[in-house]
This record gives structure tokens, C-alpha cells and sequence, in this order.
């Protein structure tokens, strides 16, 4: 199925050659010369990508960008013309993908319609996933990552699993007894201080190595991770 794409664009010299060049690579193109118009074609949600000139009648584009963003994440690239820096700010800040000034080579705006169709796509099918951070310590659950300030550290499975129980419960006392449900499993039936084994291999990888205070011992109850930097 082709790909489809609005342009929202008043100067009709404009519209018709980015329609014939996009018809050209394959895109089906739709016109609309009016931002009041645009808007409500872009709202429909049959557009892949919405092409969007600043200067409309009918409702100016960083208007038309404002009202869309509060029901759409269809990409949008803004056509700002040469000067207009708060223009390409504001856009921008109102969550237009991208920005191409006018007058502006084919070639370029066809790349960047390339690119912010393949961003959005990248992050459509990206699975769910979370972060979690403390103190500079940040765990990503689904690329099974860990980095403080941006160092990557490896850990082996437990000591990851750990952690991410401790970054979940951030500034949660955890008991022992809890960790090792969570962790090791109800049927567990090794070694009691194996929970502080564990804490001290993750103390030596992430507090001893970059010099923080990560995992902390609360003396007759268990652990907590706090960010001492607040
Ligand atoms: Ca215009």
C-alpha cells in the first residue's frame, strides 16, 4: 500500500511540484491549500506524513500543528520559510518531527520524509519497555542494560535481577527475606546470605567503581536503593 501524504500548502507553484515529485517516488499525495482544511484532513488519521507550510489561510500552521499534536503523532515536517527561526523553534516545541526551509532542494525534503517515516516506525513497533533510574544508575528492563552517567556496567542475571527489584521499589526498605522470594523464587533453599553476596558484587560493580551510594543497608531490615545526590 503506498504511502500517504498530506501538504498542507498554500502557494500552489509549491504544492503541485512536491505533489508531482512525491507522485514520482510513489507516494500518494493529497493537497489541501487551507489550514483549516489541512487540519481536518490530517485529524481523519489516513495520512503516513503531513507535509506543513507555516504561513496558511484559514488557520496558521503552528495552529494547525498545536490542535493536532492533541490527538496525533502523525509525523509532521514544517515548511518554514528561510528566516523564520522562532517558527522552526516553536514547531518543533509543539512536536513537528522535522523541518525543511524553503526554498528547499527535492532531493532534501525527499530524504527527510525517508527518515522521519522511518523514526516513526521504529518507535510504532518498539515494544514497551522501562526505564528505571536512580542516582545516576539506569536500567533498561527490556534491552537488559545497565549505565551509570552513561558507563555501560555488566552484570550477570541475579545481579540484574536484583537491582531491577531494588530500582522498583526505589527508597523501599526491602527485606532479605522478600529479596530472595522475588529474586531466587518461594522455593529457594540455598544459602540465607545469599542476598548479601549479591549486594556486595553490585556494590563492588556500580557504588565502589564510580564512587556512589547506591544500595544501601538498613541494619536489622534489609536494603534500599536511594539517589543520595538529592
Ligand atoms: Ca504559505
Amino acid at each position: 500500500m503506498a504511502t500517504k501524504i498530506l501538504v498542507i500548502e498554500d502557494e500552489e507553484k509549491i504544492a503541485r511540484f512536491v505533489e508531482l515529485e512525491l507522485t514520482h517516488e510513489g507516494y500518494e499525495v493529497r493537497k489541501s491549500t487551507d489550514g483549516r482544511e489541512g487540519l481536518d484532513l490530517a485529524l481523519t488519521g489516513a495520512f503516513d506524513l503531513v507535509l506543513l507550510d507555516i504561513m496558511l489561510p484559514g488557520l496558521n500552521g503552528l495552529e494547525v500543528m498545536r490542535r493536532l499534536r492533541r490527538s496525533s503523532d502523525v509525523p509532521v515536517i514544517m515548511l518554514t520559510a528561510r528566516d523564520a527561526v522562532m517558527d522552526k523553534v516553536s514547531g518543533l516545541d509543539m512536536g513537528a518531527d522535522d523541518y525543511v526551509t524553503k526554498p528547499f532542494a527535492i532531493e532534501e525534503l525527499l530524504a527527510r520524509i525517508r527518515v522521519t517515516l522511518r523514526k516513526h516506525e521504529k518507535t510504532e513497533s518498539a515494544p514497551v519497555h522501562q526505564i528505571l533510574e536512580c542516582g545516576g544508575v539506569r536500567l533498561d528492563s527490556s534491552a537488559h542494560s545497565v549505565e551509570y552517567d552513561g558507563h555501560p556496567i555488566e552484570l550477570t542475571k541475579k545481579e540484574f535481577d536484583l537491582l531491577e527489584l531494588l530500582l522498583k521499589n526505589k527508597n523501599i526498605v526491602l527485606s532479605r527475606d522478600t529479596i530472595i522470594e522475588r529474586v531466587w523464587g518461594y522455593d529457594y533453599m540455598g544459602e540465607t546470605n545469599v542476598v548479601d553476596v549479591y549486594v556486595r558484587y553490585l556494590r563492588s560493580k556500580i557504588d565502589d567503581a564510580y564512587g556512589i551510594n547506591l544500595v544501601q543497608t538498613v541494619r536489622g531490615v534489609g536494603y534500599v536503593v536511594k539517589d543520595e545526590r538529592l
